[in-house]
């Protein structure tokens, strides 16, 4: 079983646009392993750092590491480009381009299964294997034939990223805000998505979330609350139920500060 070992992790930012300008220390010694078949929670307050941790996993050019290991069973991962990290069983939603002009959700699909694989899918039972994932998905089967991200709206985005999850079978999934602009309906579709991911217990998810009513489809094993660029509390399910009643005033007192 793969393990994601993430030590001492410190990361800062450009805050201009040059790359040797000035620089800001978001992420302040993260520690976290997340293990095939577990799914972790990392929640907290806005700004506490928790898109930058998702970011510096997917290998985006602005993050910079400026200590700390992130390990895929013993294997450096932020030596890794982001298509060897893609290859190596870590699946980050944002690692794909935002827009791919003129290339159809189908054939981006199988672009990136075969890069993932090593080989491209039979053509056959790809096609079946999409049509059924979007079929659980509750997705158009017309959405295929779409360009991939043109005029796709936040829950088509969301729905997008589950059925990549689906499709890629990753070891590790980070999952950034996958709850955020979705109706309850979508919500529901898209949770459930993960969970049938989940019930194979051959992936290890990382759902990143401001908010804790995807926490109601599903249940983390594990609850790290983030603050400051640090996760300052780690438990169970139950942690996230003590969020939902109490927010994370009692976190951002006790950790914000500089
Ligand atoms: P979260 O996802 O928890 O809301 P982020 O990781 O997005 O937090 O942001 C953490 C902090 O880093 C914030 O204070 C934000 O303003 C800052 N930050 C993130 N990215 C940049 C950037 N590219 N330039 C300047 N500041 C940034
Ligand atoms: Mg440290
Ligand atoms: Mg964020």
């Amino acid at each position: 079983m793969a393990t994601l070992e993430i030590r001492d992790l410190h990361v800062s930012v450009e805050t201009g646009d040059q790359s040797d300008g000035p620089r800001k220390e978001i992420l302040r010694g993260v520690d976290l392993t997340v293990k095939q078949g577990e799914t972790h929670a990392i929640m907290g307050p806005n700004g506490s750092g928790k898109s930058t941790l998702a970011y510096t996993l997917a290998g985006h050019p602005k993050y910079t590491v400026t200590s700390g290991q992130v390990l895929l069973d013993g294997e450096d991962v932020l030596a890794m480009t982001v298509d060897e990290r893609a290859r190596a069983g870590v699946f980050l939603a944002m690692q794909y381009p935002v827009e791919v002009p003129g290339v159809s959700v189908s054939n981006f699909l199988r672009t990136a299964a075969t890069a993932i694989r090593g080989e491209a899918p039979k053509l056959r039972t790809w096609v079946k294997e999409v049509k059924e994932a979007m079929a659980a998905l509750q997705m158009d089967p017309a959405f295929a034939e779409r360009n991939v991200n043109e005029g796709f709206s936040g829950g088509e985005k969301k729905r997008h990223e589950i059925l990549q999850l689906e499709l890629l079978k990753p070891k590790i999934a980070i999952l950034d805000e996958t709850d955020s602009g979705l109706d309850v309906d979508a919500l529901r579709q898209v949770s459930e998505g993960i969970n049938r991911v989940r019930a194979t217990g051959e992936v290890g998810t990382l759902l990143v979330t401001h908010y804790t009513r995807i926490l109601r489809y599903i249940k983390p094993d594990y609850v790290h609350v983030f603050s400051a660029g640090r996760i300052v509390e780690s438990g169970g399910a139950e942690l996230a139920d003590k969020l939902e009643n109490e927010g994370y005033e009692a976190y951002v007192k006790g950790g914000a500060s500089e």
